[in-house]
């Protein structure tokens, strides 16, 4: 027979039965020795007063547990419906009080996930009506092209152009899906960094070498000062991705004959890369909001774009430890300074 398997009833009984016996078998022995009939009936008002105090506590106790047993019910209730923090049980330093305190922090810790999993799902709907919002227009464009193309004729010139619209609309689809393919596959962890000593040197002429031709049709000049042998703890292939978002919008953003320069200081805690340009400036009030994912400034529309290269950049940045900021002057140009930490 296992004591833990036993029911609080069956404990009980066999108190109360291992009371009897034992007062029983005191009272006999003591007879046995002195012969005196006054301890048979000290003996039997004895274990009537046991048995009776048992059965007392035994009530007190049982009533106890089931008080207890409707709180810790309907705390349970309160927190299987989730809106009701569990209140703190009678008891301050029993083991009642114990279950109590582990109670509240599960209901912690389950109202913590429950937060999680709510601010995931407002992302996810954010990001699913960001993309059809972002997919519409070329999908309607496409649509449009293609059925002036099926149901009129049209020139040779005609033919030609509406074929680039499309072209220019696939492209941007494609690179649509591809930024969002990238950030997701780093938001979900399925691509890990993989920050290894290299030289920043590198990294930056990398993410240079893929501006520069553009940079070359707009006529306007790169200049790069950075250490050739400064080693830092970095993510190459991902820091060159998101220096070139900020590259090439600084050539986007930057008017023929512009200047754009990259500097890299060491501080003692971050290096810090600096990517200035000439180009059209950002007004203070949207700042903060220009490293959203898909947001794009009114005044841009012109431009090719759809708003994800500052925040894959920002994501790129601080899943390393480190941090993008930004100064900027409307008309004169702007400054993006990428810090990351030395270790
Ligand atoms: P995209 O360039 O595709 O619009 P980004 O996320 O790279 O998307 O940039 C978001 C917005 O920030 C841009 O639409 C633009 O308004 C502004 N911006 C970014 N970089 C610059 C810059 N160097 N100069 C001026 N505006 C910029």
């Amino acid at each position: 027979m296992k004591l833990n398997r036993l029911s609080v009833k069956s404990l009980c009984l066999l108190i109360g039965a291992g009371t009897l016996f034992l007062m029983l078998l005191l009272t006999g022995l003591f007879f046995a020795l002195t012969g005196d009939k006054m301890i048979l009936l000290c003996g039997a008002g004895l274990t009537a007063c046991a048995l009776i105090g048992l059965a007392f506590l035994v009530l007190l106790f049982g009533k106890r547990l089931s008080l207890f047993t409707n709180d810790l019910c309907r705390i349970l209730d309160g927190m299987i419906s989730g809106n009701e923090e569990p209140e703190e049980l009678l008891d301050s330093e029993t083991l009642f009080a114990r279950i109590g305190h582990r109670l509240s922090r599960l209901y912690n810790i389950m109202q913590e996930n429950r937060r999680k999993v709510d601010a995931e799902r407002a992302e996810l709907q954010m990001l699913v009506s960001d993309i059809s919002h972002q997919v519409k227009t070329p999908v309607a464009n496409l649509k449009m092209v293609t059925d002036t193309l099926l149901s009129k004729p049209v020139t040779e010139a005609e033919r030609t152009d509406f074929l680039q619209g499309i072209r220019g609309q696939t492209d941007k689809l494609d690179f649509l899906f591809q930024a969002l393919v990238k950030t997701s596959r780093l938001e979900t962890g399925t691509i890990r960094l993989e920050k290894k000593d290299s030289l920043l040197f590198d990294t930056l002429a990398m993410a240079c070498s893929e501006i520069v031709y553009d940079a070359e049709k707009k006529d306007i000049s790169v200049s790069v000062d950075c250490p050739e042998d400064l080693s830092l703890y970095h993510d190459s292939k991902w820091t060159a991705e998101a220096l070139f978002n900020l590259l090439d919008n600084a050539v986007k953003y930057t008017p023929v004959g512009g200047k754009i320069v990259v500097t890299v200081e060491q501080w003692e805690m971050y290096v810090k890369v600096n990517v200035a340009d000439t180009g059209k400036g950002i007004s203070e009030s949207n700042q903060a909001a220009i490293f959203r994912r898909f947001y794009r400034e009114d005044r841009v529309h012109d431009k090719p774009g759809v708003g994800i290269g500052l925040y894959l950049a920002r994501e790129i940045i601080t899943m390393q430890g480190g941090y993008i900021k930004v100064s900027s002057e409307v008309g004169k140009g702007s400054v993006f300074s990428v810090f990351l930490p030395i270790r």
